[in-house]
């Protein structure tokens, strides 16, 4: 290849500036290789050889350039440069799942002694993280109701670094106010992270209503097929590089390149997936909301939802792909019998507790994701036996329906 082919090579690889969300999903990475591939390729390698050793001893120090996978790798590099450009923040950093990114977070910007305030209604493995795991090493965490700012407000101390936040949640999708969190926490000196598994940035950018860090996931929406595990925080370069980079080398909780190669690809197409499966998902809640056998359905883009507005705001008019349904029971026990048997019913839906795939998934919170929690926990979280969450996917929504008849025009025969 001339000189000036690989001049053009990386000069394509250049964007311009102002481009729009969806063709930053398509086309942020890094530059192809020499050989111009069109789709990024997976570099399935775990070292990096170097041209001589004093070339070696500069990228160690600069840790830069590739040196060793579990400092960067190009395929990882490509999904961290992509979903920053989405969320619209400066960098991101890529980890092995959702979780561990979360303890990325408290590992780089937690010591002993220091306080959370957290949203009471925040998935139920990080509320373990912070009450079990971290209480361990002296930090306390403060939970506080998702939408009364007052509680949140009430629960700051001098020693409070962190407010963590997810909007909308699960399987209520209570929505909270990400631009007044921010307010709260920059008046205390704390940052303010929010977990946008849910919305993805495809329909939420936190960054801009004023968080400072986003935490994801992946194996959720980014990913979208249910096949991999991943997660990520983005934010500005002085955390990302400076902070979150160093502990990452040391604790090294890095993301496969293969799982970062199937991310890179659901980057691409999230977009799309995520205003279809809304639009499928609120015609869905509008039909439950007609049918007699239901007493409530959860679902941001309902008029009937409590935080309607706030929720279209933030969340660019749409949704989400996950709602929620309360059957009418007498009891509990009728509660739980409707439930089940609506599910048992089905034909199409997957019975699984996973959510953000194309096929649609149904799931029984108060025996599954919230089964550990004991039955005073579960009504003051509004997690009733007659609930059912739906996380609805991309097969014909008259599919869909009918397949929820099939339950809920046999209840009680
Ligand atoms: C699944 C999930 C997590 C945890 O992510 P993993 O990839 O399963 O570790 C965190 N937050 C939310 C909102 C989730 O749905």
């Amino acid at each position: 290849m001339s000189q000036n082919d690989e001049a053009r090579r990386l000069a394509r690889a250049q964007l311009p500036a102002g481009l729009r969300p969806e063709t930053l999903a398509v086309r942020t990475g890094l530059a192809p290789s020499q050989h111009g591939e069109n789709s990024e390729a997976l570099f399935l390698t775990s070292a990096y050889v170097q041209p001589d050793a004093q070339t070696s001893a500069q990228r160690f120090a600069a840790s830069e350039d590739f040196t060793y996978s579990r400092t960067s790798n190009p395929t990882v590099r490509s999904l961290e440069a992509r979903l920053a450009a989405m969320e619209g923040t400066e960098a991101a950093i890529a980890t092995a799942t959702g979780m561990s990114a979360i303890l990325l977070l408290c590992l780089g910007l937690l010591k002993s002694g220091d306080h959370v305030v957290c949203s009471r209604s925040v998935f139920g493995t990080t509320v373990n993280l912070f009450a079990k795991e971290f209480a361990k090493f002296g930090v306390e965490t403060s939970f506080v109701s998702q939408t009364d700012l007052a509680e949140w407000r009430a629960a700051m101390r001098p020693s409070t670094k962190l407010l963590f936040a997810e909007t909308p949640t699960n399987p209520l999708t209570d929505v909270c106010d990400i631009a007044a969190l921010a307010g709260i926490a920059h008046g205390g000196g704390a940052l303010l992270v929010v977990d946008n598994t849910y919305a993805t940035p495809a329909l939420q950018r936190p960054a801009e209503f004023g968080a400072d860090i986003i935490m994801h996931s992946a194996t959720k929406y980014i990913d979208g097929q249910g096949r991999v595990m991943g997660g990520a925080l983005c934010g500005p370069s002085r955390l990302i590089k400076d902070v979150f980079g160093p502990v990452m080398r040391t604790v090294g909780m890095v993301l496969a390149p293969f799982n970062a190669w199937v991310l890179l690809k659901g980057l691409e197409t999230l977009s799309l997936r995520m205003r279809a499966q809304s639009e499928q998902a609120l015609a869905v809640a509008r039909w439950l909301e007609g049918r007699p056998e239901v007493a409530r359905v959860f679902y941001p883009s309902l008029a009937s939802h409590p935080q309607h507005e706030l929720a279209m705001r933030q969340q660019s008019g749409q949704g989400g792909a996950v709602l929620s349904f309360e059957l009418k029971g007498e009891t509990p026990e009728a509660a739980k019998a409707a439930a089940f048997h609506i599910i048992d019913s089905t034909r199409v839906l997957s019975i699984a507790t996973n959510l953000g795939d194309t096929k649609s998934i149904i799931t029984h919170p108060a025996t599954t994701s919230h089964g550990r929690l004991s039955e005073e926990q579960r009504q003051a979280a509004g997690i009733g036996q007659g609930l059912i969450r739906l996380s609805v996917g991309l097969e014909h929504v008259d599919d869909i329906t009918d397949d929820l008849l099939r339950g809920l025009s046999t209840l009680n025969h």
